[in-house]
């Protein structure tokens, strides 16, 4: 058969490398009991509330979802103090803004993204066919001046902020970002990505920003601190004038109903998101430590990951690290190549991978 023509997009693109399943390493490995690390799930679970209205939810299976996910959208209304039609609800944050980039995105169009920072940005404006200009960071955090400079410069249409920072973890202050905004040129949309922001001990009141800055998008999501990665479900805050086109791009039954269902029920658990802070700041003290006693420079944190610089290749730290039946992820991807990146574990799972890097760094 002849080759079908690709997009242009398409063909330069490279496709995102997510970290390892467990089942493909247990396969090629044969380690049963794999501590995993690489991507900065819950290792806590999902709430049993939620699971158990995901149970629930089973029996209405065979219906369709109603496609806005309304009854999220109402749930979010009332926690935010906004109006249903500032949220929209995404199949992971990933679809949102898969969706921004195909509402607002035109080939040769301008995406300013910070580097290193979560690939799914640079992604969907590849797909796009866009251009898109990587500002690097500084301190590990995102240069805000630099982005909006870099945004005037090349009349860019979107620019995405990570915070905390993936995978550096690290934060830029409140203060920056009040001064950032009004450099940003109108008709230039910001995305906020907090995906880790329960776990962030300097969050700062993005909603009150939301109130100010009419092209803010604040983008959150269940797949981190509500163990619901699996489930794919994430949102989107900004007014109704950004979201609403979105409905004629997306596709409309793309969130389903057991995920709503556990949604709903996991954001009524404040109990089981502060013993998942509660685990990771303990588990965080506990790895800073560990990175001290091996003299291994890392990053300070205010997500449920470290970054920390093994000063060699990482892939051969990642190798045998994975002997020892503990999977990180390795930061070639971002530029990184002597970085691996640990999420916070159990206090089980962190102290077998202090003894595998231990050992390994021996
Ligand atoms: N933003 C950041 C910073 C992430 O690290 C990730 C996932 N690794 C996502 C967004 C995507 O999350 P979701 O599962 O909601 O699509």
């Amino acid at each position: 058969m002849p080759m079908l023509p690709l997009r242009p997009a398409v063909q330069t693109m490279k496709p995102y490398v997510p970290g390892k399943p467990v089942s493909d390493v247990q396969r090629e490995l044969g380690i049963a009991d794999l501590v995993k690390l690489n991507q900065n799930e819950n290792p806590l679970g999902p709430s049993p509330k939620a699971v158990a209205a995901a149970m629930q939810a089973m029996v209405e299976v065979h219906t369709y979802p109603e496609g806005s996910s309304r009854a999220m959208r109402q749930k979010l209304a009332a926690m935010w103090n906004l109006p249903d039609d500032w949220f929209i609800i995404g199949n992971g944050s990933d679809e949102v803004f898969r969706l921004l980039a195909e509402t607002y995105l035109e080939v040769g169009d301008s995406v300013v993204v910070p580097d290193p920072s979560f690939a799914g940005y640079r992604l969907v404006a590849e797909l796009m066919g866009c251009e898109v200009v990587r500002v690097p960071l500084v301190a590990d955090t995102m240069d805000l001046p630099a982005m909006a400079r870099a945004a005037a410069e090349t009349g860019a249409k979107l620019i995405f902020l990570c915070r905390p920072n993936n995978p550096t973890g690290a934060v830029f202050a409140e203060e920056a970002m009040r001064a950032f905004m009004p450099l940003v040129p109108s008709g230039c949309l910001v995305v906020l990505d907090e995906a880790y922001r329960e776990f962030d001990e300097t969050a700062f009141d993005s909603r009150a920003l939301l109130d100010i800055y009419p092209n803010l998008i604040v983008t959150r999501t269940f797949s981190k601190i509500y163990g619901m990665a699996g489930f794919r479900l994430g949102y989107g805050v900004a007014r109704p004038e950004i979201l609403a086109p979105f409905y004629t791009v997306r596709d409309p039954f793309s969130v389903n109903n057991l995920a709503v269902a556990a949604g709903l029920a996991a954001l009524d658990d404040e109990e089981h998101l502060n013993r998942t802070v509660r685990l990771t700041r303990e588990g965080k003290a506990y790895l800073y430590g560990l990175f001290d006693r091996l003299g291994l420079r890392c990053v300070p944190t205010q997500a449920n990951f470290i970054l920390f610089d093994v000063g060699r290749p990482a892939t051969e730290v990642f190798d045998q690290l994975l002997r020892h039946g503990v999977l990180v992820r390795p930061c070639g991807s971002f530029g990184l190549p002597t970085c691996l990146r640990v999420t916070v574990g159990t206090a089980g799972e962190n102290r077998r991978f202090a003894e595998a890097l231990e050992s390994v760094m021996k």
